[in-house]
């Protein structure tokens, strides 16, 4: 297969799952970049738990992700928590309503059926791989953050007291590890 079928179906299955995205969240009365922010705000960790993070993620622009988020926080479902040693930055957290309203949101079915078929032609980690070195380098190719989790990360360390950040030098809890981070960076061998 030609390298360039792979990004065709990539841009296939997104369509797929965007079309399923939009149609649980207009039962919900949400669009796609609602659900889009709550799942970033779910999974992020606190280093990039901030709207400038947010936008970056998502790739749009600092107004639209500003009226999402304060739709969001209108409903219940975030809040925003002004930073202990710099009250310029904001902090996002999902609250139990956005958490609730994130899982009807999800496409979930269509993930579990689909991963059930999946796994009865081969072991789910071949293709998790090549995913994950296609969005590698997309990324690349786009010079963008590559937002990976953490403890794939080439600063992440395993120490005798337990996980390590080793950029700022700070403790990781276990939960920490499994965060994405805007100050991931790819390890070099891996790709
Ligand atoms: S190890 Fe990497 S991904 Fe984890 S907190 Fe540090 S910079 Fe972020």
């Amino acid at each position: 297969m030609e390298t360039i079928d792979v990004f065709d179906l990539i841009e296939r299955m997104s369509a797929l799952i965007r079309s399923e995205e939009r149609k649980k969240c207009a039962a919900l009365g949400l669009q796609a970049v609602h659900l889009q922010a709550l799942n970033y705000i779910l999974r992020c960790n606190r280093y990039s738990d901030t709207p400038a993070a947010l936008t970056n993620y998502l790739g749009m622009t600092r107004g639209t992700v500003s009226q999402t988020l304060s739709l969001l926080e209108k409903k219940g479902y975030i809040k925003k928590t002004a930073d202990t040693h710099d009250r310029r930055i904001v902090h996002l957290a999902l609250l139990p309503e956005g958490q609730t309203i994130l899982e009807k949101a999800r496409p979930a079915e269509l993930f579990i059926k689909a991963g059930t078929l999946l796994q009865k032609k081969a072991n789910i980690g071949d293709y998790e791989n090549i995913f994950a070195n296609a969005l590698t380098a997309l990324q690349k190719a786009n010079r963008s953050q590559s937002f990976g989790q953490c403890k794939t990360c080439h600063y992440f360390t395993t120490t005798d007291d337990g996980f390590l950040c080793g950029l700022t030098k700070q403790a990781l809890s276990q939960t920490d590890s499994e965060k994405i981070c805007q100050e991931h960076t790819v390890v070099l061998s891996r790709y």
